[in-house]
């Protein structure tokens, strides 16, 4: 398993930090302030505003400017991640970082009113498409939503307490029960997002919480039929030989995550009190043990706490070990926002 062309490795996080362009209420409120980072993409690095005078320079694997287009931003975050899932390895694509700060536009946009917007979700479909053989491959997604520890789907809003199971033997995580539609085209694909983001409004009106409180993870489970010809190496009493095993059709199965994440904000304590302090709770939860978990994986060591959450262990067979990971960490410039912007900086920069 080498290391490809941008760097993605497998059981490293890949991590990209994604800067919003000012808003018209930023631009009004802020206009006599500078932003609170400033952007050096040649040199993957930021600059995070401590002062007038000082600041602290973070780097990573790539850094986006607000004039980064959306088809860049998908070509150096999602797309090694897609072609490795193609080969036949899981992956997974997370976004993270303070409620409006551009994680739904930067995963879910459809590009309905102008195909340039489109999303990683979108174009991640669009590839796979152009890869497979509609004869003897198959596409099937399953959209999901974690709210409080609690799973729902998407696709069916009857079905709100979805287990996750882990085969003991292979690893491999399934969730009994979840919806699973059969794409053909892009076209439904589409649709399914659609059904799916008017389902997460509807039970998060019933819930009484809002979108940014619960993470959406879209699930694409690929199955393509491949022709092995296996080189097996077998060496016994030191005599090595080479022996070229028949070709035979396989199916081999393999998905792409894609993690919408809860806003990262802290919910401020002392004005949290009942639901809404128990839902906080569960938000750091999912987010200190995924933050957890990639440190582990970055600090090469033996255990990964995957047992600590649902979203860790729902993550598990596609998030380190061969699989791709790629991290975009979403911020905003304004100088009012420093503080989340830094800890949002923070936990991409423990990623790596
Ligand atoms: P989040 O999902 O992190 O809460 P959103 O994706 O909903 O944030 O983005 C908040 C707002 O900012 C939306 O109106 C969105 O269209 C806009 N926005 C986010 N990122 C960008 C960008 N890179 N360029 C232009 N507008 C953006
Ligand atoms: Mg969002």
């Amino acid at each position: 398993l080498g290391e490809d062309q941008l760097g993605l490795v497998p059981g490293r996080v890949r991590v990209a930090v994604r800067l919003r362009p000012r808003n018209a209420e930023e631009m009004m409120a802020d206009a006599d302030f500078a932003d609170c980072v400033e952007l050096q993409p040649e040199l993957k690095r930021l600059k995070l505003r401590r002062n007038n005078w000082d600041s602290d320079t973070y780097e990573f694997d790539e850094v986006l400017t607000e004039f980064a287009s959306q088809k860049r931003v998908y070509e150096v975050v999602a797309k090694p991640v897609v072609e490795s899932v193609l080969d036949g390895y899981n992956g997974t694509v997370m976004a993270y970082g303070q409620t409006g700060t551009g994680k739904t536009f930067t995963l879910g946009r459809l590009g309905e009113v102008d195909a340039s917007d489109r999303g990683i979700m979108v174009r991640s479909m669009e590839d796979i498409f152009a890869d497979l053989s509609p004869n003897t491959d198959s596409v099937t997604v399953s959209y999901l939503q974690l709210y409080m520890e609690t799973l729902q789907d998407l696709l069916n809003p009857a079905n709100d307490n979805i287990p996750i199971v882990e085969d003991p033997r292979s690893g491999d995580v399934s969730m009994p029960g979840a919806t699973l539609v059969e794409i053909t085209d892009q076209h439904s694909f589409l649709e399914l997002l659609r059904v799916g983001e008017a389902n997460r409004i509807a039970a998060n009106t019933k819930l009484n919480t809002e979108s940014s409180r619960s993470h959406a993870i879209l699930m694409v489970h690929i199955k393509r039929s491949v022709l092995e010809s296996e080189d097996i190496v077998s060496s016994q009493n030191g005599d090595v030989s080479h022996l070229t095993k028949p070709s035979k059709p396989l199916v081999r199965k393999s998905k792409l995550v894609v993690v919408d994440l809860a806003g990262s904000e802290r919910v401020h304590k002392s004005g949290s009190e009942g639901h809404m302090l128990e839902e906080a709770k569960s938000i750091n939860l999912s987010l200190s043990s995924l933050g957890k978990c990639i440190n582990a994986l970055a600090e090469n060591n033996a255990h990964v706490p995957f047992r600590d959450s649902k979203l860790t262990r729902m993550l598990r067979d596609s998030f380190g070990g061969t699989a791709r990971t790629s991290l975009i960490v979403t911020i905003g410039p304004s100088p009012r926002h420093r503080g989340e912007t830094s800890s949002t900086i923070l936990f991409g920069q423990r990623a790596m």
